[in-house]
């Protein structure tokens, strides 16, 4: 049989949907992949409904439909705090994931070093990979995630072209300061690297913590790839929009990137999506408090069975300690992706082991979401309820 490329053979497929694949076959509540369970607004599927009837059907410009650019360029000229240009600045792709690999295709060329902070989201390692570049990790570390801004000076005094941010952190729940950025973005200037960054969970930031773009930042835009989504702001995951916003020459080069990996994203999805970006400015506050009220369930009601964890700032993640577990002889010698397999069997809730964001030997930590309806959180806590009777009674109640 002929060889296949190197390339595939140096990662595995995801973890995290691996799990939903796990996780469905055993019928468990899957809290592992993060997407909602609930729907779109309902002007996004009254648009959609139309747009089954009246079009488009047929491609849209590659780099995204006019009308849906445009709108794009109105919210995002908010959050920039400068006009967006939706001739030149912004390039629409299949969801934030084709965003980010093409955003690393367009700036890296083979060997090339990028900065990834760890834990990351996993497919900014197959994203170096496909792209060729060689990523020097920069530790979050846990419980807080802070971070040494040496280490990433020392990254760039290597040669890193540019740094991989997600802002809000998957799946730290970390959000990065107003501080922090400037501090990353004074040393971007500095080595004269790029910034590209996911910040799809925006919308997702609890009191007092707040969202700031580091494209925003004075004399950043230049430099700035930033990568978003409308899958967790719209609840839309299956939609597969995304974009990427930055100056007009890295975008240029994005869209023909974009082009040829995927040619356009869905055209009636942008023509529907339209009534989303449009939406009145209330509707993310509402997402903010819905949000708020499920972290601050979940996290209470993790508390209230024993169970570990960080409280995040931002995102849907929680990160849960399972070392309790993993200290008592039935887990014995167990990795987390084992435990995580064990848990949807035995307790009926899927996770996604901590190993496959961490480039450091962590096993003691698990991600849960809570991005669930408030009748399936119950049921959730409800089971994982039984997994913390397997601890000592003493530590359970500590
Ligand atoms: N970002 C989500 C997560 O970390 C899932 C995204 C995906 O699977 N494409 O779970």
């Amino acid at each position: 049989m002929p060889s296949m490329s190197d390339r595939v053979s140096t990662f595995t497929d995801s973890v995290i949907r691996r799990m939903t694949r796990i996780s469905n076959a055993y019928d468990a509540i899957n809290l592992s992949q993060g997407f909602p369970d609930f729907d779109p607004p309902q002007e996004m599927l009254d648009a959609l409904q139309k747009a089954a009837h009246a079009g488009p059907h047929q491609y849209s410009v590659t780099f995204g439909a006019k009308n849906f650019r445009d709108a794009l360029a109105r919210k995002l000229s908010k959050t920039m705090g400068r006009q967006i240009d939706p001739e030149t600045e912004l390039c629409v792709t299949c969801g934030s994931t084709e965003a980010m690999m093409a955003a690393m295709l367009t700036i890296c060329n083979p060997g090339d070093k990028v900065l990834v902070f760890s834990p990351f989201y996993e497919n900014y390692g197959a994203d170096a990979i496909l792209s060729g570049a060689e990523p020097i990790y920069i530790p979050l570390v846990p419980p807080a995630y802070d971070f040494d801004l040496q280490l990433i000076e020392d990254g760039f005094r290597q040669g890193a072209k540019a740094l991989i941010l997600c802002n809000p952190s998957n799946p730290s729940g970390k959000v990065f300061t107003r501080e922090e950025l400037t501090a990353i973005g004074a040393l971007a200037k500095r080595y004269d690297a790029f910034v590209v960054t996911d910040e799809v969970y925006e919308h997702m930031v609890y009191a007092p913590h707040v969202h700031t773009a580091i494209a925003s930042l004075p004399g950043m835009f230049d430099r700035v790839i930033t990568c978003n989504s409308l899958s967790k702001t719209y609840s839309a995951t299956g939609w597969r929009l995304g974009y990427l916003c930055g100056p007009a020459r890295v975008i240029d080069g994005a869209r023909k990137v974009h082009d040829f990996l995927t040619v356009g994203a869905a055209a009636p999805l942008q023509e529907a999506a339209v009534a989303g970006l449009t939406l009145p400015e209330s509707y993310y506050d509402d997402l903010r408090e819905l949000y708020t009220k499920k972290r601050d369930f979940f996290c209470a009601g993790l508390d209230r069975i024993g169970l570990r964890h960080n409280v995040p700032q931002g995102t849907y993640f929680v990160m849960l300690d399972i070392q309790a577990f993993l200290d008592l002889p039935q887990f014995a010698g167990y990795t987390d992706l084992e435990f995580c397999e064990w848990m949807i069997r035995h307790i009926g809730v899927a996770a996604v082991p901590g190993s496959s964001f961490f480039r450091e030997p962590v096993n003691h930590l698990i991600r849960l979401h809570f991005a669930r309806q408030q009748s399936t959180l119950e049921e959730a806590l409800r089971r994982l309820a039984k997994l913390a009777q397997l601890l000592p009674a003493q530590r359970a109640a500590e």
